[in-house]
Order: structure tokens, then sequence, then C-alpha cells
């Protein structure tokens, strides 16, 4: 069972009854894509507010992450703490029951209250992919790796390069050296038109 599980035996079916959350834990696995999200093990600090409602809960609230994620260009690690807000309606099964009888195709991703707990998990999830960047950045202009030798380019200085060795550039590159050399004068004689 997920960390994030809230026990809402407490909190009365009665609509308006509100109940306080707050949760200081260890992030658990899965929170985010396999590209970024909460580091597992990371602190992870959740405030929220029950709200009972006609069709089930109303949970309103806001957690503080860590994240952690790997930029996509260059692969340096990215760190930092991330502030995510989040605004769900968790159906009592029956009430979802109801609307998937009314043939609203939506009631099947609903979230759904289990018996007595509320688990916050999912919310928290999707509130926090939908808030974090599919492709994320160690800075806006990373300048990703060199092609040629994998260094960081941010790493290596402004006029970091390669020698080039291709062939059809070292032809070229002969055959500028000669026309330079200026020592032909009458290099295109041969070629006058009869
Ligand atoms: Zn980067
Ligand atoms: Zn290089």
């Amino acid at each position: 069972m997920s960390t994030l599980v809230i026990d809402i035996v407490d909190l009365p079916r009665q609509v308006g009854s509100t109940k306080a959350v707050h949760l200081d834990l260890a992030a658990p696995e899965g929170l985010g894509t396999g590209v970024i999200g909460a580091a597992p093990g990371t602190p992870l600090v959740v405030d929220a507010t029950l709200t009972s409602v006609d069709d089930g809960v109303l949970v309103r609230g806001g957690a503080d992450a860590h994240v952690h994620a790997e930029c996509v260009r260059c692969l340096r690690d990215i760190d930092e703490e991330h502030r995510v807000s989040f605004d769900e309606l968790y159906y009592l099964p029956e009430a979802a029951a109801a609307q998937r009888a009314e043939g609203d195709e939506e009631a099947d991703d609903v979230f759904l209250l289990g018996d007595t707990i509320l688990d916050l998990e999912p919310a928290l999830r999707d509130a926090l992919v939908l808030d974090l960047p599919l492709r994320p950045l160690c800075r806006e202009d990373c300048g990703g790796l060199c092609p040629h030798c994998g260094e960081r380019l941010d790493d290596l200085p402004a006029d970091h390069h390669h020698e080039v060795l291709d062939p059809r550039w070292s032809a070229l590159a002969g055959l500028l050296d000669d026309t330079a050399s200026g020592d032909v004068p009458d290099a295109a004689g041969g070629e006058e038109l009869a």
C-alpha cells in the first residue's frame, strides 16, 4: 500500500465536512515519468484539505517535492525543489458506477475512493507529470554534447573543435593552396577556346 494513502474514516460524508491533511514522508517510487519526477526516498511534504461533496471527496492542496531528472541534451543531473498543486475530485465507487451507467466514458478514468481510504498518489503523480517539462534541460540554451568527443560543450572553450579529416575537404584545401601561391600567372592559358 502506498505511503500516500489517507485514512478518511474520520471524514463525515455530510457535504461540506472537511479534513486537513499534512504528510511529511519519503517520496515513493513512480511519482513522475521515466525521465523526470520526484526522486524516490527524498523528502515529500503534502498539505491538503479534503472536503466531502455529493459524489465523493474533493482534494485540494499542494506538495513540495525534490525533483530529479537528466538534461536531455547533455545528460547533466538536474535536481531542484518543485512545488506542485492539485485539485481533484475522488469519486465514491457508486457515483462513478452511476456515471458509467449513464454512458459517461470519462467515468473509467476518475480517481476512486476506497472504503475508508483515499490514495493521494495518482493525483500527485498526474499533477507532477503535467507540471514538469517533458524534455528537461539543465538550462534553456544548453549546448549539449560535442558530436565528436562527447564532452559537454558548455564545459569546453568556445573555440573547441576537431580537425575534420574529410578527404573531399582535404582535396579542396590543396587546390586553394595552389591558387594562393600565385606562381602560375598563365595557368588558364591552355584552355583558350578556338
Ligand atoms: Zn544540459
Ligand atoms: Zn569535441
